[in-house]
């Protein structure tokens, strides 16, 4: 039996098809609020811009084009090839540093084994994440724009079990171990839908997940923990709305009760279907630490760390340098994410945060180490094992050139290889809630 299956994850990654996004609510939202989005930093140079010219800009637009074209099962068949690959920079633009020995870099995966740094793996543990599109609202003023649609949410969930069987088919000897996060958006449903969606798909036994989302003949519970998106337009405490309460009670319960963990988006762009300010009330750590405060058991990752690329959090960073006044000085901290996250990972047991889509540039580790340095022993060892590596793959192709070269960036961090494998993988174990439970894989 396997429970010596060494496994390096990538704990947040999406893989969808073009059909399922919801566009038209998007370029609603867009079209709606356009002066605010101008300073939302959507627009930002250090969003999706941080490098030079237009033409560098269109080609990372069509290699993401390319991807999302694709099934779910291409997609994660295409993830493999590119990790056995040897790769180098892409023309001109690439961001990635240049490998000293003046050759390609050597591929990830190679004799059917993933190796980073020091270390061989196994596998290689994929979290996709679902998102619930599902509007709570439909704009209506297309010929052909949607209606409300629950559908948009049960295909895309199928479409994801039914390319994981796929990559099985065609990868039979393959890397890849799955462990799904479903997308729901609760203010979109009414509770009855909800509890039907998780009976469906959610695995809450634990035989079950020892079977890596093989779901049991006739099933299909092949979840392993729940996306939240708040700029889609949810509230993680609606505090004043009796019936949406009682919707993310239920959820919140159901969650600790089967040891459940929940990632949130926690940056201040991607995909919103909402004002920018209001997706910034719902997506803040303070507003989780309502949530926290009650059910202080919560196993939830916070994506992204926390990343501002909005000009006004830029200018509150810098300010903390200068003096200030005490009140402004409250103002900033208040608002800053990152701080905010680090915070409910010292003051609760089951917080965690992932490195997804940040981890584009080699700047976000050297802060992120810089940070963790000047803190003490103790808040240093919470942090370190409350961290995880994530990609945000296919939504990091708009910055970075490929799958390996997020891979890279990371491996070539300065965090040591003891630091790196538990970010990794032990801190992911924890998260998913597998220390217990030994994995069986289809090849057994
Ligand atoms: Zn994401």
């Amino acid at each position: 039996m396997s429970d010596s299956l060494d496994i390096f994850f990538d704990a947040h990654l999406h893989a969808m098809s073009i059909s399922h996004p919801n566009f038209a609510a998007f370029m609603h939202e867009i079209e709606s609020n356009f002066s605010e989005e101008v300073v939302s930093g959507m627009f930002s140079p250090n969003y999706l811009l941080n490098y030079k010219g237009s033409t560098a800009f269109l080609a990372r637009v069509q290699n993401l084009m390319a991807v999302v074209e694709r099934s779910i099962g291409e997609i994660f068949i295409l993830m493999e090839q590119d990790l056995s690959t040897r790769f180098d920079q892409f023309p001109s633009w690439s961001l990635l540093p240049k490998s000293s020995e003046k050759r390609p870099y050597d591929p990830f995966i190679a004799d059917g084994h993933f190796h980073f740094r020091s270390r061989t793996y196994d596998r290689i543990g994929l979290c996709p994440m679902i998102m619930d599109f599902t509007q709570i609202e439909q704009i209506d003023h297309g010929v052909y724009t949607h209606t409300h649609s629950e559908d948009r949410l049960i295909t895309y969930i199928d479409d994801t079990l039914e390319g994981i069987d796929y990559y099985r088919r065609i990868s039979p000897h393959g890397i890849f171990e799955f462990f799904p996060f479903m997308g729901i958006n609760p203010a979109a449903h009414d509770l009855s839908f909800i509890k039907d969606l998780i009976a469906t798909y959610m695995i809450t036994d634990l035989d079950e997940r020892k079977r890596c989302s093989v779901p049991l003949p006739g099933s299909k519970r092949f979840c392993f923990g729940i996306k939240l998106y708040p700029p889609l337009g949810f509230d993680p405490w609606p505090k004043d709305d009796e019936q949406e309460m009682e919707k993310v009670r239920y959820l919140y319960d159901y969650c600790i009760r089967h040891r459940i963990p929940i990632t949130t988006h926690c940056d201040d762009q991607g995909f919103r279907t909402i004002g920018a300010k209001r997706a910034w009330e719902f997506s803040a750590p303070r507003t989780w630490e309502h949530v926290l405060r009650e059910y202080p058991d919560l196993i939830i990752d916070f994506a992204h760390f926390g990343k501002q690329y909005r000009p006004v959090s830029q200018m509150a960073s810098k300010a903390q340098n200068l003096l200030m006044p005490a009140r402004l000085m409250t103002q900033v901290s208040e608002n800053n994410w990152f701080t905010g996250i680090i915070d409910l990972m010292l003051n609760y047991e089951h917080v965690y945060a992932d490195f997804s889509f940040s981890g584009c540039t080699a700047a976000f580790y050297k802060q992120l180490i810089e940070y963790i340095e000047n803190l003490s022993e103790e808040e240093q060892r919470i942090i370190i094992s409350r961290s995880m590596f994530g990609s945000d793959f296919f939504v990091n192709l708009s910055k970075i050139d490929s799958y390996s070269h997020f891979f890279k960036l990371y491996e070539l961090s300065s965090f040591s290889d003891d630091q790196i494998h538990r970010m990794a993988s032990e801190n992911v174990r924890s998260w998913l809630q597998l220390d217990q439970a030994c994995l069986m894989t289809q090849q057994e």
